[in-house]
């Protein structure tokens, strides 16, 4: 767009080649704060990307298109991450992201990968409040009952929206990286040719909407990451690509979180409070984790359609029903600090975009968008660090070979290291559902029966030998392969004989594991 300059006397000095630009034009300059229309405002940032060069597009500001947006900012003189959310400055709760309600552990792996991508982001999230865990911090009851106290790796616990703002800031700091809010992505451009993805038509929402039509943003790589929401297989099909076979296996598994204040004078020798479910007879879980702030996020859940109410009498009821009665008596003399809010949309659900006969070039769909999972396991954010790292390298190896102008090949490889990158944690989540008789889209086979009795094995000993615990969490927090667990060393351990249970909270100090404010003990 030609240069607009503003003469206070006279008016608008218009260059003689100015033709008016649209509406449409004049929302989308304004939203990625462009040269021409920077002037006219005051409030706008004054780091504005270069409005040519290499051009990236993600489709989606949330852990996925934050974290691919990191990494492409290596390569591409402009990154535009599009969210129809206004994206709060704090860390707030947005409507995009409604999940951010519930509890949301990062996983070691994840961890690790956010610290590698933004170096000290861990100490900013502790300055911020988050809460360092280890792993006598953990009281946990699994289907095989109480697991011993073992020391474990750090861990951090916080929101989800401290998290992810956390990342958002550090991303949104990269001054190749920009943001355009409260617009739609509504569908894929692409080349002349119609072989590779130009770009995507997006539509203005709240404030920025001044007309009823679409713009084009144009990029030489598109990469959605719009969360299950994604119409990524709808866009394909309206510009003559199939759509991907799907793969949805449901436990029909709910959600009812509620955030707390601790009673004053409570005190217990833990953290964090996990009381799994025991399948198939008992459906219901429960956890506690400590958020900033000094206070908790609990989270109770339901296999089998068993969901937790969202009424304060159902969510207590339900708590005090779970395996143990420990948590209800934490929570009962607690401040609720939100209303409860429900979630059942936790089906796996997997896109099978690599395995598509015509892919176009120059488009790749990651995170929840290409594979989502129960998120009873704790998996999506970890799982989309690791894609990010393996954009990192695909995109660097491929930069290596053929630059950056030439694109060929590279999304439908980096489709593949998607569906790689999420075959193991889709092993975990998928074959734990499956140990429900009601859940759809997988039924246990012959060799899952052999697996889930070996598996039982390993839990049930991991609860009590440090060797085999190690192994367990370490293909729990995604740091190894499933395929760890049947390695002689574990193997060994968990056939020589199952220790008895622990049935009682077992304390890491003498101190009784919890002193209620009313002066219970246990
Ligand atoms: C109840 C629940 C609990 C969870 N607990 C955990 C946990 O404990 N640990 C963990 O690691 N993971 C957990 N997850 C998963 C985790 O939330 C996601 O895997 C993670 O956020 C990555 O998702 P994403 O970035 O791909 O998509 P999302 O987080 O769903 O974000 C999608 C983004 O795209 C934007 N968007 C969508 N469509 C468009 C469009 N057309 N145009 C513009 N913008 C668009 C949305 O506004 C949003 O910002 C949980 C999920 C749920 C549902």
């Amino acid at each position: 767009m030609a240069n607009v300059k503003w003469d206070k006397s006279s008016g608008w000095d218009l260059p003689s080649d100015f033709s008016m630009p649209t509406a449409r034009e004049i929302e989308v300059d304004l939203a990625l704060g462009s040269d021409s229309w920077q002037s006219l405002l005051t409030d706008r940032p004054s780091r504005v990307p270069p409005p040519s060069g290499r051009h990236a597009i993600v489709v989606g500001g949330s852990m996925a298109g934050l974290l691919a947006a990191r990494v492409l900012a290596d390569h591409f003189d402009r990154v535009t991450i599009v969210d129809r959310d206004r994206l709060p400055v704090q860390a707030k709760f947005r409507d995009g992201v409604p999940q951010s309600r519930h509890l949301h552990a990062l996983l070691k792996r994840g961890l690790n990968v956010l610290e590698e991508l933004f170096p000290g982001l861990e100490s900013e999230l502790l300055g911020a409040e988050a809460v360092r865990l280890t792993g006598t911090d953990f009281l946990r009851m699994s289907a095989a009952g109480w697991a011993r106290r073992f020391e474990g790796p750090p861990l951090i616990a916080a929101s989800r929206e401290l998290i992810e703002w956390s990342v958002r800031s550090r991303t949104l700091q990269h001054p190749r990286v920009s943001v355009l809010e409260e617009q739609d992505v509504v569908g894929l451009v692409l080349s002349p040719d119609g072989s590779a993805v130009g770009g995507v038509q997006i539509r203005a929402r709240g404030a920025h909407r001044l007309s009823n039509e679409n713009a084009t943003l144009c990029g030489e790589l598109v990469i959605d990451a719009g969360g299950r929401s994604s119409r990524a297989p709808e866009w394909l099909a309206s510009v003559g690509f199939s759509k991907p076979q799907e793969t949805v296996i449901n436990s029909f598994l709910g959600y009812a979180s509620c955030v707390f204040a601790p009673a004053p004078g409570f005190h217990a020798d833990w953290k964090v409070l996990m009381l799994g479910d025991k399948p198939p007879s008992m459906p219901r879980a429960g956890a506690l984790f400590p958020i900033e702030g000094n206070r908790w996020m609990v989270t109770l859940a339901g296999y089998a359609r068993d969901y937790p109410p969202t009424d304060t009498a159902g969510f207590m009821e339900f708590a005090r029903s779970l395996r143990s009665d420990i948590l209800y008596r934490t929570i009962k003399d607690a401040e609720p600090l939100s209303r409860i809010s429900g979630f059942r949309t936790t089906l796996n659900q997997r896109r099978h975009f690599e395995s598509l006969a015509r892919w176009p070039e120059r488009f790749v769909v990651v995170g929840d968008a290409a594979c989502a999972f129960n998120p009873v396991y704790g998996q999506g954010m970890s799982v989309a660090a690791m894609t990010a790292i393996a954009l990192k390298q695909s995109l660097a190896e491929h930069v290596e070979r053929r630059g950056l102008s030439d694109l060929t090949g590279f999304a439908r490889r980096m489709q593949r290291m998607v569906a790689k990158t999420s075959q193991g944690a889709w092993v975990i989540a998928t074959g734990a559902d499956a140990r429900y008789p009601s859940t759809e889209g997988r039924q246990p086979r012959f060799v899952d029966r052999i697996m889930h009795a070996y598996l039982d094995r390993v839990i049930e000993v991991s609860m009590q030998d440090p060797t085999v615990n190690e192994a367990f969490l370490r293909v729990v927090h995604l740091l190894d392969a499933p395929t760890a667990l049947f390695r002689p060393a574990v193997a060994k351990r968990a056939l020589a004989g199952v220790p008895r249970p622990i049935v009682d909270p077992p304390t890491r100090t003498r101190q009784p594991v919890l002193r209620t404010a009313k002066g219970g003990a246990v």
